[in-house]
């Protein structure tokens, strides 16, 4: 699915086969999680294809790395550039793009020199899908930001994430909403949280979530639309009283909430500001937004 035998992949400054590239089963990031990635979506525009905020996302991959005292021997602008030859050596125009950077072997609990980078890409559906989802508020809390650096993007943290959506689909339910150490709602397993109320919007603070790149982009829309977002800590039992609520992320763009915990949302979603934003979301990436004034 994500790849096959004419796929090729940037590693350490290569261009391979990904059927032909081979890893050391003595990382340090296989055994410990101590890995840094990113994951970047591209478009097919009537300008060509763009690569939707690559500095933002290249950025903070740099920021996960050095705050994993990994050492990147890598500028914005060289993995921007990379990224735009991955895909043109592909044949891809939209797709989703995982830079990977990877330690080598080291057993000890000590960053180390060996570090590897992979860029690799494949076509990818919405990762949430179409329908409106059903959440359940997980019994997994985020990690609290005095044990990791939350805002960055650590391949080890996705452990929880893990373990929270297989909790939600265990019991029934489509994906999770996971809440802070102080039983505030943070945020998804991979994606940023909103819900509307009062034709208002409401999303959790930075401090306890990542810093969504979509989450950003969706506060800028909402701000030239003239929609009203309050950044503040919120619990479940307010959400249970929502019009509306949608997940932001790169992966999953703008996904639909129809209720959590059982708690259905009282507006259509098609009514809800989550709609128009998704649709304003998607003229933005595709570049659509000033030839096209209806949001379809
Ligand atoms: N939160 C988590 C935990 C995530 O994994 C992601 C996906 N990167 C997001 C939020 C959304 O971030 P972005 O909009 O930058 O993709």
């Amino acid at each position: 699915m994500y790849y096959n035998d004419n796929t090729t992949i940037f590693l350490d400054g290569k261009w391979l086969k990904a059927t032909e590239a081979t890893t050391d089963l003595y990382a340090q990031t296989l055994h410990y999680g101590s890995g840094v990635f990113e994951g970047i979506r591209s478009y097919e525009t009537e300008e060509g294809t763009h690569v939707f905020k690559a500095r933002e996302h290249y950025e903070r991959l740099l920021y996960s790395a050095e705050k994993m005292h990994i050492k990147l021997d890598y500028s914005v602008d060289q993995l921007v550039a990379l990224t735009y030859e991955l895909l043109e050596r592909n044949n891809l125009k939209d797709a989703y793009i995982r830079p990977l950077v990877y330690l080598g072997q080291n057993m000890s609990l000590q960053p180390t020199d060996k570090v590897h980078v992979l860029l690799c890409a494949w076509s990818w559906e919405r990762y949430l899908g179409d329908k409106q989802l059903k959440l359940m508020t997980s019994s997994f809390h985020r990690p609290n930001p005095k044990s990791c650096f939350v805002e960055a993007k650590v391949v080890g943290h996705y452990t929880n994430s893990i373990l929270a959506t297989t909790e939600a689909k265990n019991k029934g339910f489509d994906e999770a909403l996971l809440l802070d150490m102080h039983g505030n709602v943070a945020e998804g397993p991979g994606a940023n949280f909103f819900y509307e109320k009062d034709d208002k919007l409401y999303t959790a603070p930075l401090g306890n979530i990542l810093a969504g790149i979509t989450r950003k982009t969706i506060l800028e829309l909402a701000e030239e639309l003239e929609i009203e977002v309050v950044e503040k800590y919120f619990t479940p039992e307010e959400v249970y009283q929502a019009d509306g609520a949608f997940f932001t992320g790169t992966a999953a763009e703008v996904a639909g909430v129809e209720s959590l915990d059982g708690n259905k949302f009282n507006l259509k979603w098609e009514d809800t500001l989550g709609a128009t934003l998704s649709a304003a979301y998607l003229n933005r990436v595709k570049k659509k937004e000033y030839k096209n004034f209806e949001l379809v």
